[in-house]
């Protein structure tokens, strides 16, 4: 989850990164700067500096909070310490590289490098598909990563709903960010990309004993 600030107080719910649990990082101190903030186009006459400490192991957090005065409501978070990914799970058998790569995109996701985020999941979908054996040396239609999940699809290792949230999700959105013109990508944009990729290698991992048979039936792993 993005770290959110309570509608009461001034206490932050995030993951914390060493007790590796959501728990609410609750005010300890504050510092109050006076002064105009502007904010995803919200205007501020205040900013609060404050630290926070995390309720169920004591680690340290800071919360950058812009509002107009002594009210809640309103107040935003522009930025919270220690960046905490939001870590999906994925099964045990999903090879090392390929995790490292999306535990990395979550890290970029954490730090609103949206882009960044966007293209390493595209690359953990593209190197997910290699690794299933759906790549050009195996099969000369698979040109694309386009081909390659339809592929996927069409042997049944991946649902028919699956292949269109690649398309959208994961596949258009990197092909948008490495090969188009520069454009914001939204976190919106970047979630979805996070929970369809973790279900991707839901589909092709959870169950690998039976993936790994319909992939040798259909000639695409040894
Ligand atoms: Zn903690």
């Amino acid at each position: 989850m993005r770290p959110q600030l309570s509608e009461h107080n001034y206490s932050v719910s995030a993951n914390c990164p060493a007790c590796k649990a959501i728990t609410s990082f609750e005010q300890k101190h504050a510092i109050i700067w006076n002064g105009t903030r502007t904010y995803k186009e919200k205007s501020f006459n205040r900013v609060l500096y404050i630290l926070n400490q995390c309720a169920r192991c004591g680690r340290c957090g800071f919360a950058e909070v812009p509002d107009n005065g002594a009210r809640v409501n309103g107040s935003a978070l522009e930025n919270f310490f220690p960046f905490s990914p939001d870590v999906l799970p994925v099964p045990q058998s999903v090879p090392k590289d390929i995790e490292t790569e999306f535990r990395e995109a979550e890290l970029c996701a954490a730090l609103k490098t949206n882009r960044a985020a966007s293209a390493l999941f595209r690359s953990v979908l593209e190197k997910t598909l290699k690794a299933n054996g759906y790549t050009k040396g195996n099969d000369r239609s698979l040109t694309d990563l386009q081909k390659r999940i339809d592929a996927a699809a069409g042997d049944g290792v991946i649902t028919d709903a699956r292949r269109k949230k690649a398309h959208e999700d994961i596949r258009a959105l990197g092909n948008d960010v490495l090969h188009d013109d520069w454009r914001e990508v939204s976190d919106d944009e970047v979630e979805d990309a996070h929970r369809y990729t973790q279900r991707i290698l839901e589909d092709l991992y959870d169950d690998r004993a039976t993936v790994e048979a319909i992939l040798k039936t259909k000639g695409r792993i040894q």
